[in-house]
């Protein structure tokens, strides 16, 4: 069959297994000659690619909760849905989250996942108490901070390269409600959102929408939303689905003119400087989650998200480069997305450092990719990087400059057998 990331390119033909307990997992390894784990495929680009893959979904028990302590542990295949359905009407929610709740644990270990409180609690992995990774031969280890530590720590955000999470040990966290107190303010430029995200450092959740096609006196104009959790003992919710996009839109649906007006409505839409309301959690963290298949708006020849971050100190200036770029080019969507990020982790391979990350979706079209090569330089000259869960196209410089121990990642899968048997699409063309 032809698959592809959510992005929708590349596509290429695959094999998919689905086993249902580890030891189908294990004859699995025998068999292929190489493969790569696939969870509910929300990486954008190929990182999840491969003539054969490994599918996680029917590894889907949850194996043991503690209900005092919030720790629950369960097979990679669990979506962070199906724990949030589960576990948020006992009182207990994600330590961290990404914007799709459509994601499996395993999924979220692999790319150690960001979200909207990175500045104050990290990434997904700082929620991990352990997990169980199958080797090429079929042995099974136990990581942890601990226990097999180098493995743990290049597991978490290492793209699935140093074999299968099988299960995983998750501290949740204790919330009072599921509803968040939402403000948003009005930015006028880059300058006015910086200053924001300083002044609401400590909101314990935030994240601004940028109109990447502003100019001038208006480049960066944005909308910041902040969030914490409520504390009403409400935790009704609703997941429902409200539409679902049937079929791929033609690619002239999305260009300058219809992404200019619809910024300007969006920005607009927040009348005043400063609204308040309360917002469900399901729709303050996963708002696309209720537009089925929403990547079909970008026609079928897919699109990129391209995501990079740049260390605090020089964010503001290379972000004005990028936007002063994307904007002449007139090749950004409506969706651009900036983060505060906190301190880098002690992961290989992860991708969020202390700074600024944007995230930006153009749809594949004529000159995108002398585009992003141009940005990737102005993100290398920053001392920045680019997020592996979104790529489809980076060089192995561009990767090897922006994570300074991909050797070290590279000499375990060597050591441990891995980058004969375990590869995607991404881990060749980046070399690793
Ligand atoms: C709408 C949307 C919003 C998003 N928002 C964010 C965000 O805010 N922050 C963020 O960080 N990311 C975000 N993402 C990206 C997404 O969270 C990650 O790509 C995540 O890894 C996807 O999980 P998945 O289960 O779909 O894994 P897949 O996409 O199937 O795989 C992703 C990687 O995980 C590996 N993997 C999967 N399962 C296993 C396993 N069992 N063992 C070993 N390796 C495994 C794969 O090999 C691959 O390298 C978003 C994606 C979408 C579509």
């Amino acid at each position: 069959m032809t698959i592809s990331g959510w992005g929708r390119f590349p596509k290429i033909k695959a094999s998919i297994f689905s086993p249902h307990n580890e030891s189908k997992c294990r004859d699995y390894l025998k068999e292929v000659e190489e493969c790569i784990a696939q969870g509910l495929g929300r990486s954008y680009g190929d990182s999840a690619l491969n003539s054969n893959v490994l599918c996680s979904r029917r590894l889907n028990l949850i194996l043991d909760f503690n209900d005092k302590e919030g720790i629950i542990s369960c097979e990679s295949g669990v979506s962070l849905a199906e724990l949030i359905e589960t576990f948020l009407p006992r009182g207990w929610f994600l330590k961290v989250t990404p914007g799709t709740r459509f994601v499996t644990v395993g999924g979220a270990i692999a790319s150690d996942v960001h979200g909207k409180n990175h500045h104050k609690d990290g990434s997904f992995s700082e929620s991990v108490i352990s997990f169980r990774l199958m080797l090429p031969d079929g042995e099974i280890i136990l990581c942890s901070r601990s226990q097999n530590q180098e493995l743990f720590y290049a597991t978490c955000g290492g793209m699935g390269l140093t074999g299968i999470i099988l299960s995983a040990t998750i501290q949740l966290e204790k919330v009072q409600s599921a509803y968040i107190k939402q403000t948003t303010i009005r930015a006028a430029n880059l300058n006015e959102i910086f200053d924001l995200f300083e002044e609401h450092k400590t909101t314990k959740y935030s994240v601004a929408w940028i109109d990447c096609l502003a100019r001038a006196k208006d480049r960066g104009r944005s909308l910041l939303m902040l969030g914490e959790h409520d504390v009403d003992e409400d935790f009704s919710f609703s997941s429902s689905k409200k539409l679902s996009i049937p079929f791929d839109f033609p690619s002239i649906t999305l260009n300058r003119y219809t992404v200019e007006l619809f910024n300007r409505l969006y920005y607009n839409k927040a009348k005043n400087s400063v609204t308040e309301n309360k917002s469900s959690l399901l729709s303050f963290f996963y708002p696309l989650d209720a537009i089925g298949n929403w990547n079909k708006i970008y026609g079928s020849r897919g699109f990129i998200q391209y995501q990079f971050v740049l260390p605090r100190e020089s964010s503001l200036e290379g972000l004005q480069k990028i936007l002063t770029k994307v904007s002449t080019s007139g090749m950004a969507s409506f969706l651009a997305v900036l983060k505060l990020f906190g301190k880098e982790n002690n992961n290989l391979i992860s991708f969020p450092l202390e700074g600024y990350t944007l995230a930006l979706d153009m749809k594949i079209q004529p000159g995108i990719w002398e585009l992003l090569n141009h940005l990737d330089k102005i993100v290398l000259d920053y001392n920045g990087r680019l997020y592996l869960a979104k790529d489809a196209r980076m060089k192995a410089d561009t990767f090897q400059r922006g994570y300074p121990k991909w050797e070290q990642f590279r000499q375990l899968r060597d050591k441990l057998g891995l980058s004969e048997k375990i590869n995607s699409l991404q881990s060749k063309r980046i070399g690793l």
